[in-house]
């Protein structure tokens, strides 16, 4: 059994780590959007992708849902004393390693699809983890400038980081995204795949950005497996994150059967053949076999029982 999670950062993590659980044995590969990625302090940073692999790996943070566990702030300190900007990202010492080797590793001229492989080497975090493409593409978002009152671009990050998502977006720009490929692996794992699942991911800026890639939903629509996907909206809110002040954005009402609607049935030119809400939720959408099933991870075991109701639904 082969499954292929389309996921973004913390939603994405946690809800893979419920698939290992549900279908040990199978064969899993992990998309993960770059969108977030960023260059701060000459080092490449891959925010969803690191969250991954920690949380896989054992090396998260569980509070915090980031960074590794057990973190010291020493050179983020230090940095600070030089007034070395920006100072609003949250680098770690035992993250910055990560950092240290991924870079100098992409200058030495690997793509990332391979440096990300080299990291979990170490991490081992029991599925195939590729990043959704090996080109740069980059989040942004426009934004009224508070000092000019005129609009300007402003990195994700320091949108959601730095402004903590309170500056009002007008939109959401994937720079670089035309010119991208799915990175090598992604849309063979997609054509061989028994089931894709859409983790509860953000539905813009993770698996949105991700299915921006040319050619990643057209390989989703095409896979052999049935498509499912699981609402990050659970009674009208976000479980966690920015998702209720990105949907807006691209028009999507902040509900369960917004979001289903908006990535819309397979056998409609959408991409569900399954949409999962939560227990209570309710949710029309045309084409698509909708269930309700409790999907909060708030355990090991609630995540792992989600997970088997998207492989169940992917069954079906
Ligand atoms: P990020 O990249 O770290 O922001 O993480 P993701 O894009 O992977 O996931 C963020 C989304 O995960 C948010 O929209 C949350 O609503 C969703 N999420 C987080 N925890 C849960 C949960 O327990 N259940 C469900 N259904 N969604 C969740
Ligand atoms: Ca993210």
């Amino acid at each position: 059994m082969h499954i292929v999670v389309l996921a973004g950062g913390v939603g994405g993590a946690r809800f893979l780590r419920g698939v290992l659980a549900a279908a040990p044995g199978a064969e899993v590969t992990a998309v993960v959007n770059t969108g977030d990625d960023v260059t701060l302090h000459g080092l490449r940073i891959c925010p969803d992708l690191d969250t991954v692999m920690y949380t896989l790996g054992d090396g998260i943070d569980e509070e915090r849902g980031w960074g590794r566990r057990g973190e010291t702030w020493t050179v983020k300190d230090e940095l600070a004393a030089y007034g070395a900007e920006p100072s609003w990202f949250g680098l770690g010492d035992r993250d910055l390693a990560t950092h240290l080797v991924r870079t100098r590793m992409l200058d030495a001229g690997y793509p990332l699809s391979e440096v990300t492989a080299a990291l979990a080497d170490r991490w081992r975090p029991g599925v195939r983890l590729l990043p959704m493409s090996d080109q740069r593409v980059e989040t942004h978002v426009v934004v009224t400038d508070p000092a000019t009152g005129r609009p300007a671009a402003i990195h994700f990050q320091e949108w959601w980081v730095r402004h903590r998502a309170e500056l009002t977006a007008g939109a959401f720009v994937q720079v670089g995204v035309d010119d991208a490929r799915p990175a090598p692996g992604v849309v063979e794992a997609l054509a061989t795949a028994d089931a894709v699942l859409l983790a509860p991911s953000n539905p813009v800026v993770s698996i949105g950005t991700v299915l921006g890639v040319p050619g990643i939903r057209d390989a989703v629509r095409a896979a052999a497996g049935r498509v499912v996907g699981i609402s990050p909206v659970v009674g009208g809110q976000v479980v966690r994150g920015m998702a209720d002040r990105c949907l807006p954005v691209v028009g999507v009402e902040v509900s369960a059967e917004g979001v289903g609607r908006h990535y819309g049935a397979r056998a409609d030119g959408g991409l569900l053949d399954a949409w999962l809400v939560h227990t209570g939720d309710t949710a029309e959408v045309p084409g698509v076999d909708v269930r309700a099933v409790p999907l909060l991870m708030s355990s090991p075991e609630a995540t792992r029982a989600m997970a088997r109701a998207a492989l169940d639904a992917a069954d079906a």
